[in-house]
């Protein structure tokens, strides 16, 4: 019997209400229980809100514009109660559904049609994501009409948090491991690894289906298939990173550029953007310099992409984020914007993982194997002042500052650790969401130029205000924003367009102060917006804590002044 949709909605829709992590794992394991091995990876992907595996390249790319307009035509869609039932619940998915069960009522339907199942859901995905080129968007409607007018509003209420990509049940990631290392009754830590290597949690689950632990324990990186990347914390100073490596670490330059992670094996090279989508068509130097100096049969290294100026400066990160977005005549672009490779890392070679092995082997490694690219310029020191002066010296080249990393540190995918700490000298600044915009006045009339700037929220899986700013973006960018905003508007409200958080901008401000005008009871003094962060997913925004620990640090050196 295949599993409905409408199950996976529902217990969905009471792990929603369900705050015990517990509870919410020993739910998710039970249902994982039921499904078959064409179904377990679908509805695992599904419940944490991907439409695909997390690896996969496919995208929907249909905007909450055009599913307001098929809701239009399929129901009727009452805006008013819409607006209010957003209001209510802060949720798309939600507020969907309440207007589609208040149309139900007001028409008395009877339900004859077959319940949806999930692995039509996924075909039905499948085929969305498939629709490219001319005619495209039609295509794309029409399977969204089919599917959603045989979609009850519960179900509903989760296709379009699959489709905006806004699932917020809590059911995240980590649980769903939990759940899958339950539901299989093998250690967390093994599923954690096999999740990591083979890039997704649903190919864990369908592959302790289909082989057992046995074939689990096999897992490995699989070539062409991304790893998610190891990050970096902050430090104030070279003396807090060597302080934090107990005593000695590996500097490098930190390039303001583009991360890339390049697989090869055989002839054939592709390389990954920092959120791991696929842009090897962009940019061509670099494949070929893959394909030049790297011999070895099947490799997965990282580096740092820049450009240089005919002086050799780097530009700014703005103008080299163009060559990454363009995928037509590249040629123009490859004489206007040169790139220029640096590498850094190695996490495989030939068939084996390297990520368990320290720091400073891997780069050797790394050196052995790249022919004549350039790695990141570096030195290994205890010497703080030495430290300092490399510092000095790689600003003096242009660069962000330094990278501090523990010299016999593993890789650890998708980690945020202090094993890696970058030390940047300018103004402290924010990786902030965008949640709405207004509309400008006089000379930016007709353009979205006011921002609203939030911190995400990692206990609701929500985004909290902190300021508003309407500095910083060129006229170009403010119109580009404006088009991307309205495609991902809510809801208007005079002059405010409230939108689903997708874009990420850094901003720099002044201070940070205490403000009961927003719910996160701070707001940034000064806000201007210093580039638009495209590389980054809303869910590599800073987070409400940090903000909170950035308020508090900054009274260590400046009177607190208590209002009470
Ligand atoms: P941030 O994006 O501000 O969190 O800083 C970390 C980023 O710095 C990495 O993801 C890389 O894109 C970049 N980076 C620049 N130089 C290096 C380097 N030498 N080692 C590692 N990352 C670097």
């Amino acid at each position: 019997m295949s599993v409905t949709f409408k199950s996976l909605s529902e217990l969905l829709e009471k792990i929603e209400t369900t705050k015990k992590r517990l509870e919410i794992i020993e739910q998710t394991a039970n249902y994982l229980k039921t499904l078959s091995a064409q179904e377990i990876e679908p509805s695992t992907n599904m419940m944490v809100g991907r439409a695909f595996p997390k690896y996969s390249q496919k995208t929907l790319d249909v905007s909450w514009s055009t599913l307001t307009r098929i809701f239009e035509r399929i129901s009727v869609f009452d805006w008013d109660f819409f607006r209010q039932a957003m209001a209510a619940t802060g949720d798309i998915g939600s507020a969907t559904k309440a207007v589609l069960e208040q149309t139900k009522a007001k028409k008395q339907t009877q339900l004859t049609q077959k319940p949806l199942t999930i692995t039509e859901v996924r075909i039905t995905l499948d085929a969305i994501a498939q629709a490219q080129g001319s005619g495209s968007r039609t295509k794309k409607e029409r399977l969204i009409t089919t599917l959603m007018s045989q979609a009850e509003p519960v179900e509903a209420k989760y296709l379009v948090k699959i489709f905006t990509g806004e699932m917020r049940t809590g059911l995240h990631e980590g649980l769903m491991e939990q759940a899958v290392a339950r539901a299989f009754n093998v250690p967390l830590g093994r599923v954690q690894h096999a999740a990591m290597v083979l890039g997704d949690i649903g190919e864990v689950a369908e592959l302790l289906k289909t082989q057992g632990s046995e074939g689990f324990e096999k897992a490995g990186f699989t070539v062409f298939r991304p790893v998610k990347l190891m990050l970096a914390q902050t430090a104030r100073s070279v003396q807090e990173a060597l302080t934090e490596h107990g005593g000695k670490s590996a500097f490098e330059y930190k390039y303001d550029g583009a991360r890339v992670q390049i697989h090869k094996q055989d002839g054939r090279v592709e390389v990954f953007s920092r959120r791991l989508s696929e842009v090897t068509g962009s940019l061509p130097e670099i494949v070929d310099a893959i394909k030049q100096n790297i011999p070895a049969q099947s490799i997965i290294v990282e580096g740092e992409v820049i450009s240089l100026d005919s002086a050799g400066y780097p530009i700014a990160f703005q103008h080299l984020m163009r060559r990454f977005r363009r995928v037509r005549d590249i040629s123009g672009m490859e004489k206007k914007i040169p790139l220029t490779l640096y590498l850094f890392d190695i996490l495989y070679l030939n068939g084996e993982s390297l990520i368990s092995q320290p720091y400073l082997q891997r780069r050797q490694i790394l050196a052995q194997n790249v022919g004549k690219i350039p790695l990141t310029n570096q030195i290994i020191t205890d010497q703080q002042t030495q430290a300092e002066g490399f510092l000095k010296e790689a600003i003096t080249a242009g660069h962000e500052g330094l990278m501090a990393k523990k010299p016999d540190s593993p890789y650890t995918p998708g980690r945020r650790g202090k094993r890696w700490l970058k030390i940047k000298v300018i103004l402290d600044t924010l990786d902030l969401v965008i949640t709405a915009a207004e509309y400008g006045y006089g000379r930016r009339k007709g353009w979205l130029s006011d921002y609203y700037l939030a911190a995400r929220d990692p206990e609701s899986g929500g985004f909290l205000e902190l300021g508003k700013t309407f500095k910083g973006l060129t006229d170009a960018e403010i119109i580009e924003i404006t088009k991307r905003l309205k495609e991902s508007s809510i809801e208007q409200d005079g002059h405010r367009v409230i939108v689903i958080p997708k874009i990420v901008v850094e901003v720099a401000y002044n201070e940070i102060q205490q403000s009961p005008r927003y719910k996160s009871q701070m707001a940034l003094r000064f806000a201007r917006i210093t580039r638009i962060r495209d590389d980054k997913t809303p869910e590599e925004a800073d987070t409400i804590e940090r903000v909170r620990e950035i308020y508090e640090r900054q009274f260590r050196n400046k009177g607190k002044y208590n209002s009470g």
